[in-house]
């Protein structure tokens, strides 16, 4: 049997999408928005199976995690997985582990990067994040965790400070960028044909590599883990201190010491609930 694959999709990352009324499903710009995101996805997905994969779960993990909806499997490969829906423990994560390749798509630059298309870390409340002093985003994150799998990253795809993003932390893992940055809300972007194209070639890339053994390593991480939050208001990490063994690094930080990358993870999305939705004034 081919290698599982295991592929995150978000959306801020897609081709030609650049603003926050085409990623918030209330908007009217969002159903069009949307059509991106599925056409992408499918485009991985195709790409996958024609390089042999032999199993292919995809986890929509982006907003309220109900943008892949089952009807947008329609002819695909009926064997195709797909995890919908809130309430995840993992979120991003949720299905990636017992898989044996990460494919990430459509995935954004961390909170306060410039030149990135909707930058930010979880929410507009997290002001930034770091593992053992590294600072990471919703990318880094996902990646460590692959890597406490022993799972590689074999794709990324996003705007080009994403790509940045993951070149500093994995410099073998194939990119596809899908626009570059101009400002938080505006892009030189992509003709959405050509970035499929490249998704294309690139995914089935990563499955070929991953399968003759070549392509990127597992991202290694040291424990114990030291996570750190900062959040955007001193507030939140008032609450954020109610985590168990938490300390208190600076007026918008705390930081948990961690056995390993799964525990950070829920760490982090525990803190990210807990200290998010305080005004700033
Ligand atoms: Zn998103």
């Amino acid at each position: 049997m081919g290698p599982k694959i295991w592929i995150s999709v978000d959306m801020e990352g897609m081709g030609g999408l650049v603003d926050r009324t085409q990623f918030i499903p209330d908007e009217p710009a969002y159903t069009r928005a949307r059509a991106q995101m599925i056409a992408e996805m499918r485009t991985v997905v195709e790409a996958v199976w024609d390089a042999g994969a032999g199993r292919v779960v995809v986890n929509d993990s982006h907003d309220g995690q109900l943008n892949l909806a089952y009807d947008s499997l329609v002819g695909l490969p009926s064997r195709t997985e797909l995890i919908s829906g809130m309430g995840k423990r993992f979120a991003m994560a949720e299905g990636m582990r017992g898989m044996d390749l990460a494919l990430l798509v459509g995935y954004h630059g961390r909170s306060g990067t410039s030149h990135a298309i909707m930058d930010h870390t979880d929410s507009k409340d997290v002001w930034s994040v770091s593992v053992n002093d590294i600072d990471v985003g919703e990318f880094g994150l996902n990646a460590y965790l692959a890597g406490h799998y022993g799972m590689p990253v074999g794709l990324a795809a996003g705007d080009a400070a994403l790509t940045h993003e993951v070149e500093a932390l994995l410099p073998d893992t194939l990119c596809v960028v899908t626009k570059t940055a101009v400002g938080r809300r505006a892009a030189r972007v992509i003709h959405p044909a050509q970035v499929r194209d490249e998704l294309w070639e690139a995914a089935r890339r990563a499955v070929l590599h991953f399968a003759d053994g070549l392509g990127p390593r597992p991202l290694p991480v040291t424990t114990p883990i030291i996570l750190r939050v900062s959040f955007m208001t001193t507030e939140g990490a008032d609450a954020a201190m109610l985590y168990p063994g938490s300390a208190r690094v600076d007026g918008r930080s705390v930081a948990v010491r961690c056995n390993d990358m799964e525990h950070a993870y829920l760490a982090s999305r525990t803190l990210f609930l807990m200290g998010t939705g305080f005004p700033l004034y």
